[in-house]
């Protein structure tokens, strides 16, 4: 009976020594876990629920290499997409800009698709021209901004108003004269007059009328060269 009692207490003791040294390890596994937030990461990949466990520190480390990443990729695709051609979903939201023919009382039975015609030195026309008497009012095809007032020797007296999306550009040529108040930078609503027709450029004197051209941007810094969208049948809706 001694002998039995004594091992029980033994066996008490060693099972308390036991205990006490897991609590101790443990206790120091959640201390050195705390205090070394990046450890349980590097240390403990296959205890996937101890990084899970802490996850406030490891995740705010790891976010700046997450972020960097998507930069370098979308870099490298902007490039190509400033180059591609116009597509439906272009004419679609043109149509649904609902243009106004952009001569005062020009009804759309008189408009003449020539988009397609050659001009000079194997150009194509990329425009539609509205014939009307000079001084006709000019008027505004759809809300926008006047981006660049310009005189050229092919296209004479010009504006060029930026569509809302930044995306297209309406180009209006051979005016005679801007209309009051038209700077660079004002913004237009539809059916402002801005301009009124005229012969400038290289229609020939006499030749009245009002070369009228959609493009659509191809680099958000340039006003001219855009991928030419044909403006007759977005006119002829109406
Ligand atoms: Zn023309």
């Amino acid at each position: 009976m001694k002998g039995s009692a004594q091992q029980s207490v033994i066996q008490r003791r060693t099972i308390a020594l036991v205990l006490f040294c897991v609590c101790v390890f443990v206790g120091a596994v959640i201390l050195l876990s705390l205090k070394t937030g990046p450890m349980p990461a590097k240390l403990g990949r296959p205890r996937t629920d101890s990084v899970r466990a802490a996850p406030p520190t490891a995740k705010a480390r790891e976010q700046p290499k997450v972020e960097a990443l998507p930069v370098a990729p979308s870099d490298t695709i902007q490039a190509p997409e400033g180059t591609t051609t116009v597509t439906d979903a272009d004419l679609n939201y043109l149509a649904a800009r609902n243009l106004l023919i952009p001569v005062a009382g020009v009804p759309a039975s008189r408009l003449r698709d020539t988009f397609t015609q050659a001009r000079s030195e194997g150009r194509q026309h990329d425009a539609i021209d509205i014939m009307a008497p000079q001084e006709t009012p000019v008027l505004a095809t759809t809300d926008g901004l006047v981006l660049k007032l310009f005189q050229s020797d092919r296209g004479g007296v010009t504006l060029y108003e930026l569509d809302p999306s930044g995306r297209y550009v309406y180009y209006y040529a051979h005016l005679m004269r801007y209309a009051d108040g038209i700077t660079e930078g004002k913004q237009l609503r539809r059916g402002d007059v801005i301009a009124y027709v005229g012969d400038t450029g290289n229609p020939g004197a006499g030749n009245f009328h009002l070369h009228f051209a959609i493009s659509k941007l191809t680099s958000p810094h340039k006003w001219s060269g855009g991928d030419p969208i044909n403006p007759y049948p977005l006119l002829v809706r109406q």
